[in-house]
């Protein structure tokens, strides 16, 4: 199996189970990858896991005794990840918990602690998820949060849906925040005008 195969058959079951289209791109994804292989990371927490392609990704990055944990609220999303991450070969490195993230990343001990933790669920739990990432990852690691430009609008006033107003929350509440060193990095291709939050734990 070439390395790029599991992942476009990843995105091809997704799809054929009527999974949305709103995966990282292949270009998101190596840079993922290629981050948490810089950090060294031997564990890392994923927030929406969706079918599992970010998941292959980021997995990939991991030593063989390497841990990640992804967190999904649909059963049916949980399933086809877990086809997929197996067709990767990355089922020993890979556990999906179900549920609320927000109650599975409270019911997390902060040790051992994450190296990496990648956010890319539900943008109205975002400030949430973002005060759980901090407890949960350690010194130095590094935290990623995904879709906080969103084609400009969350820089836009006129836009005031909740997903723009939850990455808005999550914004203002690291403004300020002595414990975190954070900026944004623009992200252009296949999946539109949008950017990540690079955030360094203190
Ligand atoms: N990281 C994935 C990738 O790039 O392949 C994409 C994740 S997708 C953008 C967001 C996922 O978050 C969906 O699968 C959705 O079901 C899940 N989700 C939404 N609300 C959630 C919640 N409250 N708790 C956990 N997962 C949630």
């Amino acid at each position: 199996m070439s390395a790029h195969e599991a992942l476009d058959a990843a995105r091809a079951n997704s799809t054929a189970q009527g999974l949305p289209e709103i995966a990282v791109s292949a270009a998101q994804g190596k840079f993922l990858q290629l981050l948490a292989s810089s950090l060294g990371a031997r564990r890392i927490l994923e927030v929406g896991t969706l079918g599992g392609y970010s998941t292959i990704w980021l997995a990939r990055a991991l030593p063989p005794d390497g841990e990640l944990t992804t967190l999904e609220l649909s059963e049916h999303h949980a399933n086809v990840a877990s086809e997929n991450i197996a067709h990767a070969g990355l089922t020993d490195r890979v556990h999906i918990v179900l549920g609320p993230a927000i109650d599975s990343m409270r019911s997390l001990p902060p040790s051992p602690p994450f190296d990496f933790i990648f956010i890319d669920a539900d943008k109205e739990g975002y400030k949430d998820y973002f005060v759980e990432a901090k407890r949960l990852v350690r010194k130095g690691g590094v935290i990623i949060v995904d879709n906080v430009v969103r084609y400009g609008r969350v820089a836009d006033p006129e836009y005031t849906d909740s997903r723009t107003e939850g990455i808005r929350a999550m914004l203002e509440s690291i403004k300020g925040d002595s414990e975190v060193d954070a900026t944004t990095l623009g992200t252009v291709g296949d999946k539109g005008y949008d950017g990540f939050m690079y955030v360094v734990r203190k």
